[in-house]
């Protein structure tokens, strides 16, 4: 199978051009077919010689995913289901905002970080995606609402599908130039926000990459020891290597960071966890946000439950006394198996189950 040409940054697309002895603004005609027109074959780019359709046609592909399955939710969220050249299933989900529409991407097939409340987790990570198969999601889902014609882009993007984007860092940060591009989707850094459970590291080196975007943390914990028992990552980087990073992260960007937290009923949602955590951000108040995140169950999860209304309200209005920045994130697609990893995690499991059948049968 030939790599797709969504791989290629604009940079390097260039000089792919100008190896095969072609004038550089032909990588940019390319690169205004791929992005702006959107076509989905080399020979609709009639505006290049046929020697080089050609010679694109024997090196690469353009969209490497299959559409595998789409479910339509009432609230206009749709979440698609992509096969790999390989057979890898990965998950891709649309929510619908007030000021456009939202993509959530996945960056890896699996997950090694094993958070205990999370479906991703549940598979080990079988390989990284490709920056080229991060890209085709977005492009498969804006290609879905090119379809409807009704002019809709996708403006926002969201690195919080499966995966540790950290730990595929280089394809991720290629990604991101890619969307990035001005002559291409051009989607804003101020559009797009990666999340990562914490890789200290990481976060450092991001720090000085020049890429404007918003970084997530996933903190659900405001101390080390209940977070070392949700969040294995936090025994490798423990709160004071995290923030000292994220401290770093924001001197270097002038940028705020958003903290995630899950509330998971009688774990993490007492009103003392939220004084620790108002305490924990204290240092950079004004430079972050929390948000407060409904908890989507996973069945092998059954340890976890949701944190009831009252108990959110008393936690949320802790953390406003203190001058925390937080909201309440709202939920999307509830009735189409909304958690992250969900969808992949309940196909694979009918697949399992129709091998099975078809095994006795
Ligand atoms: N690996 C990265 C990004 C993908 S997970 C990270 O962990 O940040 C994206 C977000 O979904 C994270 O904040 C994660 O903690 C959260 N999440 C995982 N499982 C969840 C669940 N069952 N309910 C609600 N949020 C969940
Ligand atoms: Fe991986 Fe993020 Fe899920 Fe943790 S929450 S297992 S880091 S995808």
């Amino acid at each position: 199978m030939k790599p797709s040409i969504y791989n290629l940054t604009r940079d390097e697309l260039i000089e792919w051009a100008v190896e095969q002895g072609q004038k550089k603004f032909r990588a940019n005609q390319i690169w205004d077919w791929l992005y702006k027109k959107r076509v989905s074959s080399f020979e609709e780019m009639t505006n290049l010689s046929k020697d080089l359709i050609t010679t694109l046609s024997e090196t690469f592909c353009i969209n490497p995913l299959k559409q595998r399955i789409v479910q339509e939710s009432s609230d206009g969220t749709v979440k698609y289901l992509f096969e790999l050249t390989d057979g890898m299933l990965i998950e891709t989900v649309m929510m619908r905002q007030h000021y456009g529409l939202s993509v959530c991407v996945t960056t890896q097939v699996g997950c090694n970080i094993g958070c205990t409340f999370c479906a991703s987790g549940l598979i080990k990570k079988q390989r990284d995606l490709t920056s080229g198969e991060i890209t085709a999601q977005i492009m498969l889902v804006q290609n879905y609402f090119d379809q409807r014609a009704q002019g809709e882009r996708v403006s926002h993007v969201v690195v919080m599908g499966i995966g540790e984007p950290f730990d595929n860092y280089q394809n991720v940060l290629k990604f991101l130039r890619t969307i990035n591009d001005d002559n291409g989707l051009a989607i804003g850094a101020r559009h797009i926000t990666v999340s990562t459970s914490g890789l200290a590291h990481k976060i450092k080196e991001f720090a000085n990459e020049g890429v404007q975007v918003n970084l997530a943390v996933s903190l659900h914990a405001p101390n080390n020891e209940l977070r070392s028992s949700i969040m294995r990552i936090n025994r490798s980087f423990p709160l004071e290597k995290l923030f000292d990073a994220i401290e770093y992260y924001i001197e270097t960007t002038n940028r705020r960071v958003t903290f995630e937290y899950i509330m998971l009923n009688e774990v993490n949602d007492y009103p003392e966890n939220a004084q620790e955590l108002a305490d924990l951000t204290k240092k950079i108040r004004k430079l972050s946000y929390v948000n407060l995140i409904p908890y989507n169950p996973v069945s092998e999860h059954d340890q976890y439950s949701r944190s009831p209304k009252e108990r959110v309200e008393a936690f949320y209005q802790v953390l406003k006394k203190n001058g925390v920045n937080c909201v309440v994130r709202q939920e999307h697609g509830t009735d189409i198996d909304a958690a992250c990893g969900q969808l992949r995690s309940n196909t694979m499991k009918k697949d399992r189950q129709k091998a099975m059948v078809d095994i006795s049968n």
